[in-house]
């Protein structure tokens, strides 16, 4: 049986296997630790309960003669995806039309499928540190080379640091494709539409895509920071979104998300233009039958007033967590950056320590896990991720507890 070398060589998923591994032995040995966690980057807080409603209502209805829902359509329904453009896009000035946009079951898949999407010797570009996801969907391709000294030899890093301000730079060489995620994981740091613009124009000129993963999108409150790629000019022709109702609507375990790829976007075959619609659409056809009809119905209800209202007030509980871990941190003198547009803080390691002497350092003294940032990406050493989707009091014991170690 001949299988797949690609994802047999692609490294173990480390990071949170390690950090797992370092709780237990810890727990095991001081069953009294009490142990608390900010490295989760799942949402805690239960569904709005208006949502969870018309789910509910949706899915007794598939029991009646008039409301059973079979297969529905591949790309999702209309009444979701209008109205998803008209509360996500038309409000920004980005007009989209019905076929634009696919519904998913979260922008995982979508991040991690898309790659199909590329030649198999396509050069891709990551900024470093990074969303493992885009990484490892492309590993397994074949397309990144080898895999030595925590870099894979045929991808393009481009670093997101405290020097550089996280604004990464445009590649210096050719590459086809650029994976862009915006409010970052890990780094929660956001960038304002001038910042977008040279990715835009470099992907232009260079006949490159960028996927831009916006899944933290809800939690954008400052000003210029976009909620979509597209509100950059020229982004329609080489830009796709993902969007994802897991940290919008505490989704994580609902499932679902959204995709756009615009008409205009052509891409390359043996020098003629093709449009990654349409074999988006051809792929999808093939390989995915859509998401429940119940989970639509939830996902579409997000937006009506009380969902919003509902979702937006768990938003606000998080985004306080954020302020609480920054606020705390910055007080006691640590250099942090995010928790503004986003549920992560990225903190510098105190003295230039390794993240992961830092993390059994916060284990062991704080009783506290976080995320070293090294496990993202080689420019993540030296930083440490916090997150936001603990409870308040967890949250403000867990920042007293650091700083008393600090
Ligand atoms: N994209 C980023 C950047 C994420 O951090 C996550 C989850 O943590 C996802 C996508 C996954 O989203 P979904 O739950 O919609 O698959």
């Amino acid at each position: 049986m001949k299988l797949n070398p690609h994802i047999a060589a692609l490294p173990a998923g480390y990071l949170f296997a390690e950090i797992a591994k370092r709780v237990k032995m810890y727990s095991q040995e001081h069953p009294e630790a009490d142990i608390l966690k900010l490295g989760i980057g799942d949402v805690t807080r239960p569904l709005s309960a208006y949502v969870a409603g018309k789910m509910a209502d949706a899915a007794a209805a598939m029991a009646t003669k008039e409301g059973f829902h079979g297969y529905g359509p591949d790309y999702g329904y209309d009444f979701l995806i209008n109205t998803i453009i008209e509360h996500d896009y038309v409000p920004y000035g980005v007009n989209l039309t019905e076929e634009e946009v696919f519904i998913s079951d979260g922008a995982k898949s979508d991040v991690g499928n898309l790659q199909e999407l590329f030649a198999p010797d396509a050069v891709i570009a990551v900024t470093d540190p990074v969303y493992p996801v885009y990484v490892d969907s492309n590993a397994m391709a074949g397309r990144l080379g080898e895999y030595q000294d925590g870099k894979w030899s045929r991808l393009v890093y481009l670093p997101c640091n405290a020097e550089n301000g996280f604004v990464p730079s445009v590649p210096e060489e050719h590459v086809d494709v650029i994976y862009l995620c915006y409010p970052n994981n890990p780094t929660g740091t956001v960038l304002t539409k001038e910042q977008l613009k040279p990715f835009v124009d470099y992907a232009l000129r260079n006949d490159a895509v960028i996927v831009c993963d916006s899944a933290y999108k809800a939690f954008i409150t400052t000003e210029n920071v976009p909620h979509s790629i597209y509100e950059v000019e020229g982004a329609e022709k080489c830009a796709i979104e993902c969007c994802s109702f897991s940290k919008t609507a505490g989704f994580t375990g609902v499932r679902c998300g959204y995709m756009v790829i615009p008409k205009a976007l052509m891409g390359d075959v043996n020098g003629e233009k093709i449009s990654l619609n349409r074999m988006w659409q051809r792929r999808s056809s093939t390989k995915f039958n859509g998401v429940s009809f119940p989970v639509q119905v939830a996902s579409a209800a997000v937006y009506d007033e009380q969902g919003w209202q509902e979702v937006m007030e768990s938003i606000a509980a998080y985004r306080e967590n954020a302020r609480i871990i920054r606020e705390g941190l910055e007080k006691a003198g640590c250099t942090v950056f995010g928790g503004v547009d986003s549920p992560y803080v990225w903190m510098k390691t105190p003295n230039g320590m390794k993240s992961w002497d830092f993390f059994d350092l916060l284990l062991t003294k704080a009783h506290v896990v976080g995320t070293p940032g090294e496990g993202f990406g080689p420019s993540g050493e030296g930083y440490f991720r916090l997150t936001a989707f603990n409870t308040k009091e967890n949250t403000i014991e867990a920042v007293r507890r650091i700083v008393s170690v600090l």
